[in-house]
Parts: structure tokens; sequence; C-alpha cells
């Protein structure tokens, strides 16, 4: 069984000339800066999947003009 997720690009230098490693499971090693790393699977989030589009504004505290 191989792994189940592959990076696309390097979280380092951002190639995409990666290689799986000989150093364990998930483990890679990007060609470009010879940098290894590894990646694990977490967990599942708590709160699920946060929508970036609803930001929540939290600048100042009713210094606005319109206040209700
Ligand atoms: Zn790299």
């Amino acid at each position: 069984m191989s792994e189940r997720a592959a990076p696309f690009y390097c979280p380092y230098c951002g190639e995409e000339d990666l290689r799986p490693s000989e150093a364990g499971h998930g483990a890679w090693e990007c060609a470009d800066c010879n940098r290894a790393f590894r990646l694990s699977f977490l967990g599942l989030l708590a709160s699920g999947i946060a929508r970036a589009a609803a930001p929540v504004p939290r600048e100042g505290d009713g210094g606005g003009a319109d206040g209700s």
C-alpha cells in the first residue's frame, strides 16, 4: 500500500521535484532544495471546514460611524 497523499509542491521552496524519501512512510525529499520533510495526518477538525469567504470583522469596538 502506497502513500495516500502526495505533496505537489515543496513546502519550503515551492518546486515540484519531489520524491519519496527512504526515511520512512510519508517522508519526502525535495531535489531542488535538498530538504527532507514528513507529512502526517493529524485528524479531522472538530469545527469542520472553515469558510474563508465569511470573514468576521473584529477591528475596533464600535468605533465606526454606524453605531446601530
Ligand atoms: Zn524544496
